[in-house]
């Protein structure tokens, strides 16, 4: 069975079950604090499980993307060791929200493994959660009592928290789970062991492959449970881990998943997989992580020094290195895979085809730039190794080479051994922890449960149609964090106030209590599905009814910068070509930010022709055509532009000017004339392949002609008001430029002068032509001097010296013929005359130089080296 056909028969199978079949969520998260990546495939139903919002279906089923590299599920250091964990994996689900619950879980979990796939009834074993004293909770009876009419009590296993209560972080929605191992071990084996006493054992052929959570609780922040309103059922098969199974073989890189990009790799580094376990495991590094990268940059999310960018860029890092060390590979070559993948992706997952293009040039890039930062890494490695002593490596040189260049320690120690050097482990853990300890300090962030003032309020968003609301406080809660200090968190029944989303900045403005006082709002955003207020202190008095005010003048600015994005967007593709997407945006009040796909810079004519464009546009007068609830499809029919990694609902909203529709929910304003002006401030690469514009409208526009207004009058103003500035400053640039080389010329004929007149002065003492002299030059020019005066004479021993700025310099040269002859060394000469200038220095047996702060010095050290040299 292929594996696309295993996909199909398990959505089939919970479709005739009545389930609805819905899309895969992004692997990349938007808007939960909590999580940077979906890392299972209930986090997208999470807002149902906690009773906030209602779904379309009681019963729902799907394969998620997931991504284990953070967080609380990280599974990135097995990955490639062992042969069952991914980074990225699918996981195929089946949902209950409030409907069935643990029978029909079970029962259909068993139909479809052992009646639908005919897996071996024999090799199956499932756990139940044993309980918890720490929680209070008993074991979980009703599972068991399920089980016992379906397999033999030898084959359920009881177990503990860690492997029976699932959890999706330290916070939000958990309970008991059952899950169901296999043991596919040829039967020799499994005579000679019970498969029972392997199971969680992280034997490789005795694997998890399904998890039926029972969503019963809610994990506070204080680490009390809470129960949910409702009873759920979540559940989770590794797609990978099934098809194993399924194809009967032992490793997940041995389905069809994996064997077209295993044999691209073999073809490409010459390499033979299954030969020996080192190149194995950097084969399957590679071949796992090209499939995480990817996925995250069709969604969106690009390799970058933070957040989830930073996380996707050392996914890739581990996969470059592991194929620099272990494959012998030193040019990019993981980019080459992305066409495989593609094509054995891409029906699945559309975006990974459609991307194609952009996925290979990001990966490349990001290769060829960490592969000359392991060369440099390997120079700075040899330098540390020179000037080890003791065939020891500092762990805190270590740490320098993994910190400030990205040179990774494995590699440091594998090197190290190859050259009989020892690396100090302890010392380089000690500085890795000390690191750690203090990015997170800076980042932990603390938050207090919530006070619920109102229970069962809807909360409800009126900010496209009103700027003021009378309001009421749902709940609040102190956050605490080092980088933003103690915040308020408020929800209200309903708020005028824009949550940051869509690029788009989070409304301010301020709250007023009945009796005046007044609480600033210096942000909103959204968690989950909740429209979060941000304030520096609480209302005195949290009940009664305030007036919430929206900040009018940075909203105005907001809409328009809004709407010119989506104006922008539309000129791109229109003087580009449509193969501009949008890769990120940001609107602010002040300015907005742009970036997109396309694989050159911009020329001037180009920049023009989009600024032209946009303006049209706006002399257009066009309105606002907003709908808030178009069907998904009827958007789509219309040419709606929809975002890659973007979630979005059956219906929609669209906005549409003339010709540009989009699908955003974000503020406009009502006619394109409103912005009066767009104008683009710069044009620059931020990735292979992606490009950024930064623009202006409205006031900021009024400001930048202003600026420049104001500078043009100071120009003509120092131009003695000419009447041409353009003319005028053209003409002094050539006059300054003939100014230079007269005084150019003017230097050289003196330096030649000066040459002449010290030849003339030049000394015989013992064989040695010398002279020690203070000269006016600085010390490039005493340099070529001296190397020109060595060239003309023979024996040649020079002491210049100079004075410039408070400075003393004192350059000594001696030819090479005399430095060889008579055993002398420019180098201890000047170190042992800085002590006459308060300075030192150092150079080359035949030319050196000491700097100092105390000229008074030079006449003195003339004289010793006079002295010296008679
Ligand atoms: P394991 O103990 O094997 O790491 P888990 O307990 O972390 O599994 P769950 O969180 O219950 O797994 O996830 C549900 C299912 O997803 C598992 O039964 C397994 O089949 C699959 N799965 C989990 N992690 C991975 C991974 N890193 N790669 C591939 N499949 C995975
Ligand atoms: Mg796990």
């Amino acid at each position: 069975m292929t594996s696309q056909e295993v996909r199909n028969q398990f959505l089939n199978f919970f479709k005739e079950k009545n389930h609805k079949i819905v899309p895969s969520a992004p692997m990349v998260m938007k808007d939960d604090p909590t999580l940077m990546f979906t890392n299972a495939g209930m986090n997208q139903f999470k807002e149902y499980f906690l009773g906030n919002s209602v779904p379309k279906s009681k019963r729902l089923t799907d394969t998620q993307k997931c991504l284990r590299v953070s967080g609380k599920h990280n599974d990135l250091e097995e990955v490639g060791k062992d042969t069952y964990h991914h980074t990225m994996f699918e996981m195929l689900g089946n949902w209950s929200i409030g409907d069935y619950f643990k029978k029909e879980a079970i029962a259909w979990a068993w139909e479809l493994l052992t009646e639908v796939f005919k897996i071996d009834k024999e090799s199956l074993y499932v756990s139940v959660f044993e309980g918890s004293e720490d929680d209070g909770l008993p074991l979980d009876q009703e599972a068991y009592d399920l089980w016992k009419a379906i397999v033999p009590e030898n084959r359920i296993i009881k177990g503990n928290k860690k492997d029976n209560f699932w959890e999706m972080g330290d916070q939000g929605p958990c309970g008991p789970c059952s899950e169901i191992h296999v043991d596919i071990r040829p039967k020799e084996e499994k005579q000679k062991v019970d498969g029972a006493s392997l199971v969680n054992q992280d034997h490789p052929q005795v694997v998890e492959i399904w998890n039926l959570v029972f969503m019963q609780f809610n994990r506070k922040a204080n680490g009390s449970l809470e129960p949910l309103p409702e009873k759920h059922i979540d559940t989770g098969m590794g797609f990978e881990r099934l098809c194993m199974v399924l194809q009967g073989k032992q490793s997940n890189y041995d389905t069809d998943v994996f064997t077209p990009l295993i044999r691209e790799v073999e073809i490409i580094t010459g390499k033979k997989y299954g030969k020996d376990e080192q190149t194995d495991i950097a084969i399957r590094v590679v071949a796992d992580h090209v499939r995480a990268v990817a996925f995250s940059i069709a969604d969106g999310q690009l390799p970058s020094n933070t957040g989830a960018g930073y996380v996707i860029r050392r996914i890739l890092r581990r996969a470059i290195r592991y194929g620099f060390t272990f494959l012998d590979t030193n040019k990019p070559f993981i980019y080459r895979l992305v066409k495989v993948l593609g094509e054995q992706m891409g029906k699945a997952f559309p975006e990974l085809k459609e991307q194609y293009q952009l996925i290979e040039n990001v990966i490349k890039e990001e290769e060829s730039s960490f592969l000359s930062t392991l060369e440099q890494g390997l120079v700075l490695l040899d330098s540390v190794i020179n000037s080890s002593k003791d065939k020891t490596i500092a762990g805190d040189k270590a740490f320098e080479l993994y910190d400030t260049f990205g040179f990774p320690i494995d590699l440091t120690a594998l090197i190290l051994e190859e050259k009989g050097y020892q690396l100090d482990t302890k010392g380089f853990e000690k500085a890795l922890k000390a690191q750690k300890d203090r990015s997170r300090a800076a980042s932990e962030v603390s938050k207090d449960d919530w006070n619920v003032l109102l229970t069962d309020a809807e909360q409800e968003f009126i900010g496209y149609d009103s700027l003021e609301a009378n309001v009421k406080l749902v709940k609040y809660r102190k956050v605490t964090s080092k980088k933003e200090g103690d915040q308020y968190q408020l929800v209200f029944n309903l708020t005028p106030f824009y949550p940051e989303g869509g690029g788009q900045v989070g409304d301010k403005g301020y709250l007023e209590a009945p009796n005046g006082d007044v609480t600033y709002i210096i942000d909103t955003k959204r968690e989950n599905n909740e429209i979060v207020h941000f304030a520096k202190s609480l209302p005195k008095e949290v009940s009664g009814t305030f007036k919430a005010v929206v900040d009018e003048k940075q909203r105005w600015r907001t809409a328009c910068n809004h709407t010119a994005t989506h104006l922008l967007h539309q000129a791109l593709r229109e003087v580009l070509g449509t193969h501009v997407e949008q890769k990120g945006s940001a609107v602010h009040s002040k300015y907005l930010r742009f970036d997109f796909s396309h694989f050159s810079k911009l020329t001037v004519e180009e920049l023009r022709k989009v600024e032209n464009f946009v303006n049209a546009r706006i002399d257009g007068h066009l309105p606002l055509e907003e709908n808030r609830n178009v069907p998904m499809k009827e958007a789509m029919e219309q040419g709606a532009m929809a975002l890659f990694g973007e979630k979005y609902g059956d219906t929609v909203r669209t906005i549409r000017f003339g010709q540009s529709i989009e699908l955003c929910g974000g503020t406009h304003v009502k006619n394109t004339a409103d912005i009066w002006h767009f104008k683009i401030v710069s044009e620059g690469a931020v990735a292979a392949g992606i490009r950024r514009i930064e623009a202006i409208t409205s006031d900021a526009v009024k400001e930048f002609y202003f600026n420049n207004n104001r500078m043009l009058f100071e120009i003509k103003d120092m131009l003695k008001n000419s009447q041409d500035p353009v003319k005028s400053v053209a003409s002094l640039q050539e006059e300054n430029l003939a100014l230079k080389k007269q005084v150019e010329q003017l230097l050289k004929d003196k330096a030649k002068g000066l040459k002449n007149e010290l030849i003339a002065e030049l000394e015989e003492v013992n064989g040695i032509q010398f002279l020690a002299k203070k000269v006016d030059l600085d010390a490039g020019g005493i340099k070529d001097l001296a190397f020109e005066m060595g060239g003309q004479v023979e024996n040649l021993f020079l002491l210049l010296a100079s004075e410039k700025d408070e400075k003393a310099i004192l350059s000594c040269y001696i030819s090479k013929g005399l430095v060889a002859e008579k055993d002398l060394n420019a180098g201890t000469i000047v170190r042992e005359l800085g002590k006459y200038i308060q300075g030192g220095g150092g150079g080359q047996p035949f030319f050196a130089t000491a700097g100092g702060k105390n000229p008074s010095g030079i006449p003195e050290a003339l004289d010793k080296v006079r002295a010296y040299v008679k």
